[in-house]
């Protein structure tokens, strides 16, 4: 067991906040998640503030709780803007307030008489605390405890910029005790999770504002990700791409596998070079991973086995690592497009515009002439069309014939109208001459697109259904069970409404 427990006590709820009273009320939302509690006193806005907020603690807390204070002066980073003794007297007054442990910069520590902070009534346990906002440095093995026993725990963060930065911190949770390892950065997410099942003391999670690039929500950490349930035995799944922080796939896979009790977890994996990845995956244990922009393509020369289909279409979106440590890639979008729509219409027979040459558009239009219909390609580069109807096997059609051709189904396969720029249609309302309207857009639900089809009386489908078909497939892939559909469906539709609301 470490310094702080073990299970949900690893999980510290960081509560930072410009006033007392919103602070008191985050402790209380923290307590009803966990019992070890950061406190960012250097967020407080005064010392007023501060005074009132520990006098709250004081008297309200339960006793059982184990709160950390943190006074952290703008040298170390954090926002107090008082100098060395100002923060060991508020680490003092959190002493009072019944705080057992206070964070302590390697900063701080420096400018002490004898380098310690021993001789000052601050909270008995310290947790002695290195932070690296630019890199992640090149560390030894492990880290040993400072001399003197001047700290209980020894954290290091550091701004993660590749997985491999992440995986040098994880490596020395592995091998050090009482240490508490936290990558920052959206390239560190991945491993703030995993950092518990690697040994590490503490993860942390803000309950309402991030403290720290890269930090995940402390709901979501507890009941999304389950970082503290994490074991080496955990299947580790992801999603990788860049950008990657608006992927809905972590939600979407995590809520199967929470919803099947299976001892699996699928992560965020910011990528910028696929080698940088692909050589952390025999360490970190990876399973099998989706794949999304820019990587749908680059990632086949990685393969040593690829489904025909999706060979074919030129692009990858599911990865399985096998035993043997070897990459077999192959591609659900093009069930999406299926599903999504063999639910309207019958395929086989019908007349299907495919609106765009890209990605997307290439795996609709191999899906749908599998499928048996006759595909057309309309694009603004017509070559680009030409190019596509020759490889996936159908014609294109000129932009200026739209308004006279009948297509029993037209697919938008262009980013337009898409979020953040949602009141755009690619389509004129009298190009519209179909019995049903696809867009792959799934943010917004509703496009523009879809809106204008539905006051003209078409069916619309929208690419939220696309999305969840190739998940529900890709879940499928990695589990070989079942996806618990409904309730993944009702998840990602839930979180995308909330998007919605708030843009
Ligand atoms: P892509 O490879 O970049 O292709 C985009 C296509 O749209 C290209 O043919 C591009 O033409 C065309 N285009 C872009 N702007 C245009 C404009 N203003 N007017 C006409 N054509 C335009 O992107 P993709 O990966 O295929 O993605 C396309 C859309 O599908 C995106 O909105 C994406 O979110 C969505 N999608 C959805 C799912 C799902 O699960 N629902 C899955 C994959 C993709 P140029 O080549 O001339 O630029």
């Amino acid at each position: 067991m470490g310094v702080f427990g073990s299970g949900l006590h690893r999980l510290c709820a960081v509560v930072a906040a410009a006033t007392a009273g919103l602070a008191a009320r985050q402790v209380r939302r923290a307590l009803k998640q966990t019992s070890t509690v950061e406190l960012r006193l250097d967020w407080l806005r005064s010392d007023g503030e501060r005074a009132r907020f520990l006098r709250w603690l004081k008297k309200s807390a339960p006793r059982s709780a184990v709160f950390l204070a943190t006074c952290r002066r703008k040298e170390g980073g954090g926002k107090f803007s008082g100098d060395v003794a100002g923060e060991l007297f508020w680490l003092m007054q959190a002493r009072e307030a019944g705080c057992r442990w206070c964070d302590v910069e390697i900063e701080t520590l420096r400018r002490l008489p004898n380098r310690s902070v021993r001789g000052y009534a601050v909270p008995p346990k310290v947790l002695l605390s290195v932070h690296d906002f630019d890199r992640t440095p090149a560390f030894p093995r492990r880290v040993a405890m400072p001399d003197l026993g001047e700290a209980d725990a020894v954290k290091i963060a550091a701004a993660a910029h590749t997985i491999g930065d992440s995986l040098r911190l994880l490596r020395l949770a592995r091998h050090s005790k009482n240490f508490v390892a936290v990558p920052m950065g959206e390239a560190g997410l991945p491993a703030r999770v995993l950092a518990l099942r690697e040994g590490s003391a503490l993860a942390y999670a803000p309950v309402a504002e991030a403290t720290a690039p890269g930090q995940i929500a402390f709901e979501e950490m507890k009941h999304l990700y389950r970082a503290h349930q994490l074991t080496r035995r955990t299947r580790v799944y992801g999603v990788i791409g860049d950008p990657i922080g608006h992927s809905l796939s972590p939600l979407l896979h995590n809520t199967g596998f929470v919803a099947r009790h299976i001892d699996a977890v699928y992560l965020p994996f910011l990528v910028h070079k696929l080698r940088d990845f692909l050589e952390a995956v025999p360490e970190l244990g990876i399973r099998g991973f989706s794949v999304t922009l820019p990587h749908k393509q680059s990632i086949r020369k990685h393969l040593q086995g690829c489904d025909p289909l999706a060979e074919a279409i030129g692009a990858v979106n599911t990865v399985v690592v096998r035993r043997d440590g070897s990459l077999r890639g192959s591609n659900t979008d093009y069930v999406g497009v299926l599903r999504a729509l063999e639910k309207r219409i019958k395929l086989a027979g019908s007349r299907v515009l495919v609106f765009g040459a890209g990605g997307a558009a290439r795996a609709a239009a191999f899906a749908l002439h599998r499928a048996g219909a006759t595909v057309v390609i309309c694009a603004r580069r017509e070559e680009a069309a030409r190019a596509l109807a020759r490889a996936a096997g159908g014609d294109t059609v000129p932009r200026r014939a739209l308004r006279t051709e009948y297509f029993d189904v037209i697919v938008n396969a262009t980013p337009v109208g898409m979020h953040p720029r949602p009141g755009v249609s690619p389509l004129a309302a009298n190009e519209l001459n179909c019995r049903v309207v696809m867009d792959l857009i799934y943010r917004p639900q509703q496009t523009q697109l879809l809106k204008m089809a539905a006051r003209r009386g078409i069916v619309t489908v929208s690419g939220v259904e696309m999305f969840l078909a190739q998940g529900f497939a890709q879940w499928e892939v990695f589990t070989g069970r079942r996806a618990p559909e409904a309730v993944m469906r009702r998840t990602i539709l839930r979180a995308l409404a909330a998007k919605e609301s708030r843009s």
